[in-house]
């Protein structure tokens, strides 16, 4: 079946009813990259940037940074990476970082809190961004925004950092998209705002699942109990899709459900039509989304109503059966 997926990478990721999906790659190491090539993504719609940093014996400078965001930007050759800014704290730990332990890491100090409160290490990371993508593209993606006006101030900071660049003559990126992940609800009630703000949307929709159902998504008495293919998730999800449609902002999904092909169909047909995986899912996910017509799954859901999540579940999976997706 692997090689089947191998044979079929360069085949376009488009619906029988011809909806094009753009499917991207996860990635946080430098070995991730040939991915890319491996599985014909069409880029890296994540790539965690903390990983580098779990990874060494001490806190990578800003020539360290540099290498390796700009060998990421070289190997996707002209694909589009999408850099996620630092998300250290809750279960990613640097074993040379000491700090005192949390009630609740998950919703402690983590990711863009921690980039916010000490500001020179985002800015060094931004720095080592905007260096190694003089010339092309740059995507920079903030993690676990609960407030626009978080998105504002680490906006702000990657400002400073363009304008310093440009000070002293550095070359600049091309062209600079700075994007939100949607992964803490309060988000919901400022969609207007951080849509306005963003240039794009990414769900992080392990985060986002866990902080919805308050259950920690590393718990395994708690796996199975509470289904992201329920109403509550499934309509969040539609309403942030919908959201970025009336503002058109592009919404991406880079948590695991987008490399589950139940719970992928279940998110094409509320309209995300970029999704972003780990590697292995790309063929399974790409040869899915080829034997799906896409209109005929809408309509099979709306009829199917506001079924709680198992029923969802085994009636995309009777569709799926049926339809031979
Ligand atoms: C997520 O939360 O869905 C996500 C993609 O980020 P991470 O898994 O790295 O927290
Ligand atoms: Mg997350």
């Amino acid at each position: 079946r692997q090689e089947a997926y191998v044979a079929d990478r360069d085949l376009p990721a488009i619906t029988l009813d011809g909806v094009a999906i753009n499917l991207m790659i996860n990635a946080g190491l430098l070995i991730d990259v040939p991915q890319l090539a491996a599985t014909g993504a069409a880029g890296i719609g994540l790539f965690r940037t903390e990983v580098t940093f779990m990874v060494a014996h001490t806190f990578p400078d800003v020539a360290r940074q540099r290498e390796v965001y700009g060998r990421v930007l070289d190997g996707a050759g002209g694909r589009p990476v999408v850099f996620r800014t630092l998300d250290i704290g809750s279960d990613k730990v640097l074993p040379y970082w000491h700090r005192d332990a949390e009630e609740n890491p998950a919703m402690g100090w983590r990711a863009l809190r921690i980039s916010l409160d000490r500001p020179a290490m985002l800015r060094q990371q931004l720095r080592a961004m905007i260096r190694a993508a003089g010339g092309r593209d740059l995507h920079v993606m903030f993690p676990m925004v609960a407030l626009v006006d978080e998105f504002d101030d680490a906006k702000q900071i990657l400002d400073l950092e363009l304008q310093r660049a440009r000070d002293k003559g550095q070359e600049l990126p091309v062209g600079v998209r700075v994007g939100a992940m949607f992964e803490v609800p309060a988000l919901y009630w400022q969609m207007e705002e951080i849509f306005r703000r963003a240039d794009f949307v990414s769900v992080g929709s392990n985060d986002l699942a866990q902080f919805v159902f308050a259950a920690d998504r590393g718990n395994a008495q708690l796996q199975g109990r509470y289904d992201p293919l329920s109403p509550a998730f499934l309509r969040l999800v539609g309403d942030i899709v919908r959201a970025g449609q009336a503002c058109s902002k592009p919404v991406s999904l880079c948590g695991e459900m987008a490399g589950d092909a139940l719970e992928a169909m279940a998110l094409l047909a509320l309209g995300l039509r970029s999704l972003s995986m780990a590697p292995p899912s790309i063929g399974p996910i790409r040869a899915m989304i080829r034997s799906l017509d896409l209109g005929r799954l809408q309509a099979h859901m709306a009829a199917l109503g506001q079924q709680r999540g198992p029923d969802m579940r085994s009636s995309l999976r009777a569709f799926a059966r049926d339809h031979g997706v």
